[in-house]
C-alpha cells in the first residue's frame, strides 16, 4: 500500500506499563498512528503491572518473552551495570533490537518509547539514549514522541512519517508534565513507579552473583530466584526455603527434578534442593538450617525429603542463627 499521509505509519512500542510509556502509546494514537505496544518479558519484572495498566487503559497488549536473550545479554553487557546488576543500557538497546525485528512482521515502520531525556540518571541521559539507539541497531529509526523535539532527526521525522509537531520536549526529572498530560489524555489509572526491575534490588543481585560464579545461571535457576531465602550449600547445591504460603506454592510448582523438604507432623515451609549433595555432612546441614525456619518446633524433627518418586525421612536438628546466617545468600 502506498503511504499518502502520517497516519499511514505506524510503531512498535516498548511498553512497560509505566506512565511514561503509556503516554507514549496514547499521545500517539492520539495523533492518529497506529500504535503496537509490545511488553518484553523477563524473569527480572513483574508483568503484572504491564498486564493491568494496558488493560485499565485499553491497550492490546503484544507479549514477548525475551528470557534468552537477556540471559546471554547479561553474560556479556556492552556497557556497564548501573547501581546493582541493572545493565539498563543494554537493556534498554536489546528491547529495541527485538522490537525492530519484528518491524516487517506487524508491517510497523518505526519504533518508539517513553524515554524523557534526563529523566533517569544512568539509562535517559541525552548521550546514553543515543548508545542505546546504536547499540540496538534501529538508531535512525526510533522515536522518543516525549522528548522527540529536543532530539536529532531521524528517518521517521526526516521522511515525513512522524510529524515533529506531533512531539513534544519533556526534559527532566520532574512530573508535572507528564501528570498533566495524563490528564489530559484521560489516563487516570497507571501505576506507581515503584516496584520495577529486580535487577535493581541489592540482595536479588547478590543472588544472581552466586549464580553466576557457580555457573548456573539459566531460565529454572532465575525463575526460583524469585522466591523464598536462598543458601549456597556447595558448589553444585543450594537449599531454597519458603517465606510464606504464597511463596512455597511458587516453589512446589517449580520442584520438578529437585529435592523436596517437608517437615513431617509439623506445619512450615517447604523447602528445595537444587542438587543431591553426595556429602551427608552437607545433606545434615541443609536440613538444620531448614529445622531452623520452624521456630515452634522443638530442637529437632523428621523432615520428608522427597526426590522424584522416592521419599525417605531423616532427622534435623535445628541450626543456630549464626549458622543459618553464614550460608544464606543476603546482605541482611
Ligand atoms: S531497570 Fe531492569 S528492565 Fe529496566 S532497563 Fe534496567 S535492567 Fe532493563
Amino acid at each position: 500500500m502506498l503511504k499518502q499521509n502520517k497516519t499511514d505509519y505506524s510503531a512498535i512500542a516498548l511498553f512497560s506499563g509505566g506512565l511514561d510509556s503509556l503516554l507514549a502509546v496514547k499521545w500517539m494514537q492520539k495523533a492518529g498512528y497506529k500504535v503496537y505496544p509490545v511488553y518484553f518479558l523477563t524473569p527480572y519484572m513483574p508483568i503484572e503491572r504491564a498486564l493491568e495498566s494496558a488493560r485499565d487503559n485499553g491497550l492490546d497488549l503484544i507479549i514477548r518473552d525475551i528470557t534468552e536473550e537477556h540471559l546471554k545479554m547479561m553474560q556479556d553487557p556492552e556497557t556497564s551495570f548501573g547501581k546493582n546488576l541493572n545493565p539498563c543500557i543494554d537493556c534498554h538497546a536489546l528491547m529495541f533490537r527485538m522490537a525492530g525485528d519484528m518491524l516487517s512482521e506487524l508491517d510497523a515502520d518505526f519504533l518508539i518509547s517513553g524515554e524523557v531525556v534526563g529523566q533517569r540518571p544512568m539509562s535517559q541521559r541525552r548521550d546514553t539514549l543515543n548508545r542505546v539507539a546504536k547499540l540496538s541497531g534501529y538508531r535512525d529509526l526510533i522515536i522518543r514522541p516525549l522528548s522527540q523535539k529536543l532530539l536529532r532527526k531521524n528517518t521517521p521525522i526526516r521522511e515525513g512519517w512522524v510529524d515533529l509537531s506531533d512531539m513534544l520536549d519533556f526534559h527532566g526529572r520532574g512530573r508535572s508534565r507528564q501528570l498533566q498530560l495524563a490528564e489530559e489524555l484521560g489516563i487516570t489509572r497507571f501505576p506507581s513507579p515503584a516496584g520495577g526491575c529486580l535487577l535493581t534490588d541489592r540482595n536479588y543481585t547478590l543472588r544472581i552473583k552466586d549464580l553466576i560464579s557457580h555457573q548456573q545461571m539459566d531460565e529454572k535457576n532465575l525463575e526460583l530466584l524469585k522466591y523464598g531465602r536462598h543458601f549456597r550449600l556447595d558448589e553444585s547445591t543450594k537449599l531454597i526455603i519458603g517465606r510464606d504460603e504464597r511463596e512455597n506454592d511458587c516453589l512446589e510448582r517449580l520442584s520438578d527434578g529437585l529435592i523436596r523438604l517437608k517437615a513431617k507432623n509439623q506445619n512450615g515451609p517447604l523447602g528445595l534442593l537444587t542438587d543431591d549433595p553426595a556429602d551427608p555432612i552437607i545433606l545434615n546441614l541443609a536440613l538444620s538450617i531448614f529445622w531452623f525456619y520452624h521456630p515452634k518446633a522443638p530442637q529437632s524433627g523428621i523432615i520428608n525429603i522427597r526426590q522424584g518418586g522416592k521419599s525417605k525421612e531423616h532427622e534435623g536438628q535445628k541450626a543456630s542463627p549464626e549458622l543459618s546466617k553464614q550460608y544464606r545468600i543476603s546482605y541482611d
